[in-house]
């Protein structure tokens, strides 16, 4: 699947915001947001007044960018919770939240949605005993997600199991010291502490 391979910082800086996708330097002085706080490109300096138009979009595209996905994906996702009972927009979030990549991530078992999906594509994750390597597959209540038995002894997930923060969302119970996570709840709306107007990105998608 198509992803944006540019510069990150870019995005953040686009969005006016930290979208933490760098990991660890996002949270020192070496943060774009923080050096340059306007937005990229030669108008960069000069920001409008948004438009109603322009806040949803924005919206919109601060999610996608948080979970790192193209706007063809994101649509999916948008109509999958649109079809399915409940808040559309509390339905989207909760999807995107199930991703596998962001599953580890919320783990801590990556600093980054991106590094998480680079150790999920490069295959060190297993789900109720079988490998998957499929960034977008959807983790259900009870998938206990494992790093697979040879990956354990690599130095990156020795340091995780001896170092973790323990600070998983409700809907995860971690192990750190197995390296082993279990989904006991499908992600809520209040477990999810981004902010996203995700009424916002429904008025867009519904004009
Ligand atoms: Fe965004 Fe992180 Fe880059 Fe800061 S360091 S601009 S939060 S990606």
């Amino acid at each position: 699947m198509a992803r944006y391979t540019g510069p990150s910082c870019r995005l953040c800086r686009r969005e006016g915001e930290k979208l933490y996708l760098k990991g660890d330097r996002c949270y020192t002085d070496k943060c774009a947001v923080g050096k340059r706080s306007y937005a990229p490109g030669q108008h960069g300096t000069s920001r409008k007044k948004l438009s109603n138009y322009g806040l949803q979009l924005r919206e919109k595209q601060k999610a996608k960018r948080f979970y790192g996905l193209l706007e063809s994906q994101f649509r999916k996702y948008f109509e999958m919770a649109d079809r399915k009972t409940g808040v559309t927009g509390e339905n989207l979030l909760s999807i995107l939240e199930s991703r596998l990549d962001n599953t580890v991530f919320r783990m801590g078992f990556a600093t980054s949605r991106k590094e998480a999906r680079q150790l999920v594509t490069h295959g060190h994750f297993t789900i109720n005993g079988k490998k998957v390597d499929i960034p977008s597959y959807l983790v259900s209540v009870g998938d206990v997600i494992t790093v697979k038995e040879k990956s354990k002894a690599s130095n990156k997930f020795k340091e995780i199991a001896e170092g973790s923060k323990g600070t998983a969302p409700q809907w995860l119970t971690v192990e750190a010291e197995k390296l082993e996570g279990k989904v006991v709840a499908l992600p809520s709306r209040d477990d999810i502490d981004l902010p996203i107007a995700e009424n916002l990105i429904v008025e867009l998608y519904s004009k």
